[in-house]
């Protein structure tokens, strides 16, 4: 399949790996938003947040358990989880990914 981000996941395409397990991957985004911008995907191909459903819902509660592992794991105690769902909201890359930001310099407004 002709994903970027399946492509990191089996290591096609280099990223600077944070965190992996035998379900997800995390890796800083190569474009950061923030002070630290750190993606967090799950190895499986899932296209985005409306693919989610009874039969792969389990690997959403596991990215949520993991991400304050990562984010104590990099010394972050306050951070935003990002999803965008849909080219119309900000969505490029279309394989399900968090973003997790954190930093002095984060916009207190949502959109
Ligand atoms: P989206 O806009 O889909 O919510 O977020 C996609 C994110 O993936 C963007 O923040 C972009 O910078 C990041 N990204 C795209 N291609 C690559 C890549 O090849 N490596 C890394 N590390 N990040 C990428
Ligand atoms: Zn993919």
């Amino acid at each position: 399949m002709d994903c970027i981000f399946c492509k990191i996941v089996n290591g096609e395409i280099p990223s600077s790996k944070v965190y992996e397990d035998e379900k997800v991957y995390a890796f800083n985004d190569i474009n950061p938003q923030s002070d630290r911008h750190i993606l967090v995907i799950p190895k499986e191909h899932i296209c985005c947040a409306n693919e989610i459903d009874e039969t792969n819902s389990s690997l959403v509660s596991h990215i949520f358990e993991v991400i304050p592992k990562i984010a104590a794991q990099e010394g972050i105690d306050s951070y935003r989880i990002i999803n965008n769902c849909g080219e119309k909201a900000g969505q490029s890359v279309m394989h399900l990914h968090f973003h997790v930001l954190s930093g002095s310099n984060l916009s207190e407004k949502l959109v």
